[in-house]
């Protein structure tokens, strides 16, 4: 498989090319070159295949013959160590929980795929290589927990000052070895230009080896696909698929049209937003019109400018036509998402986190006009992460895992900067 820029300005690459360089030169966007359509065999038999079977499947019709199927397996296996349990929270309704992971949120699927990947590669060529990444929460720790300890790769994590929980803020900045914490004066928006700068900048770049473990990694993308065709395996004689995907950056609903494209039958993708409605806005009005981002209870999904749009145009063919008809989109304030985690919780027992209950709020506006699909809602994180917006609004405390509360224990351990290209580069200079 090759990789092309959706800028279309540079040559096509191979998937290890695509995975450290991150970003292309052109300042565009990997995309595989084709999208490998699975046999109808494949999906014949889904319902009685194992987990990790169903994604080698997958992720080696994105790599093909660069990594060899056992290694392949073995990046799989370590990658989904855990499991992704699909759980009824009302009739027909779903949640595809993602959050039983090292750092409790879906963000660990794609970075332990890509720490595996990077792995792989710089062994075969002993090369050092340092990852720069920006994060709203959930990231940082899955690319710390992720790439902690791996050998000749080093990571420096950008996180916007004070607009991170406790918890998040914890467990990106308690790592130590290998992972560097920045504190950053600004916005995630801020963050996010930071690396994107530092990698256009041709000479920094070689200088350091830069690589990108945020979510424009290809490498982040492949693996949280297997999760659709995991919930697929499980619920497909349910009815017709709806899938709503809490949405930031947009990563996680790429990867769905990606697994749909490949011929996974879902009836419908649902775009749900908090205020920062950059996409919705857009399949309503045809009109993309990045702005500052706002901040709010789903923090994770606080993004003004989500880089992932420029990749689901291209499964559309650029048509905003095509894409209102393949993804809906909606968005939901605060007092919407507080009031769903509190009412969900009381109705059903099911506690919701505040990203989760922006999925849900999606689902069943999608469903109420559709009758006899069957949804699901991705549960992006630990309702546990964002305890301090849970539990004043469930009144009760929230258990937290044994994992998260590990983290709490720790020791803070961060450099503030401003959000400036110099400041990074002081940084980079004395790494
Ligand atoms: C990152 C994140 C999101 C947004 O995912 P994207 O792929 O960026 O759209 C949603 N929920 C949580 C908890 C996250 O950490």
């Amino acid at each position: 498989m090759r990789y092309y820029s959706t800028n279309r300005q540079v040559p096509e690459v191979s998937y290890e090319d695509a995975i450290f360089n991150g970003l292309p030169d052109d300042n565009g966007l990997y995309m595989p070159d084709h999208i490998p359509k699975l046999s109808a065999e494949f999906f014949e038999n889904i319902g009685d295949m194992k987990l990790h079977d169903i994604a080698y499947e997958v992720a080696s019709q994105f790599i093909g013959e660069e990594i060899p199927e056992a290694d392949l397996r073995r990046i799989v296996e370590e990658t989904l160590s855990f499991e992704l349990p699909v759980v009824e929270v009302e009739d027909k309704v779903y949640s595809l929980e993602l959050y039983h992971g090292p750092t409790c949120a879906f963000k660990d699927v794609g970075a332990r795929f890509l720490a595996r990947c990077l792995s792989y590669f710089s062994a075969k060529s002993d090369k050092k290589s340092t990852i720069l990444v920006a994060t709203s929460g959930d990231t940082g720790a899955a690319v710390g927990s992720g790439f902690f300890g791996v050998e000749n790769i080093d990571v420096i994590i950008l996180y916007p000052k004070g607009k991170i929980s406790k918890i998040q803020e914890q467990q990106l900045t308690t790592f130590g070895q290998n992972i560097q914490a920045l504190e950053v004066r600004g916005t995630f928006d801020d963050c996010q230009k930071m690396v994107k700068d530092a990698f256009l900048n041709k000479e920094l770049k070689e200088k350091y080896n830069l690589t990108s473990a945020n979510s424009i990694n290809m490498a982040r993308l492949i693996p949280q696909s297997f999760y659709y065709f995991w919930t697929y395996a499980l619920l497909k004689d349910q009815g017709d698929l709806v899938v709503s995907v809490p949405s930031g950056n947009f990563g996680n609903l790429t990867a769905g049209l990606l697994a749909q494209k490949m011929g996974l039958p879902v009836k419908q993708f649902v775009a749900s937003t908090n205020v920062n409605d950059i996409v919705p806005s857009y399949l309503t009005t045809g009109e993309f019109t990045p702005r500052p981002s706002t901040s709010t209870i789903s923090n994770a999904m606080d993004v003004g400018n989500p880089s992932n749009f420029y990749r689901m145009k291209e499964v559309f063919g650029s048509s905003w036509e095509a894409m209102k008809e393949g993804v809906k989109g909606y968005a939901y304030d605060d007092k919407q998402t507080a009031e769903t985690v509190k009412q969900v919780y009381q109705a059903t027992d099911y506690l919701l986190d505040p990203h989760g209950a922006v999925g849900y709020l999606g689902l069943k506006e999608y469903m109420k006009d559709h009758k006899g699909s069957v949804g699901v809602f991705l549960e992006t994180a630990h309702p546990a992460k964002f305890g301090d917006v849970v539990e004043p609004i469930i009144q009760q405390p929230v258990e937290m895992p044994e994992r998260l509360a590990e983290f709490a224990k720790r020791t803070k351990v961060a450099t503030e900067i401003d959000a400036t290209q110099e400041e990074l580069i002081k940084i980079l200079e004395k790494a």
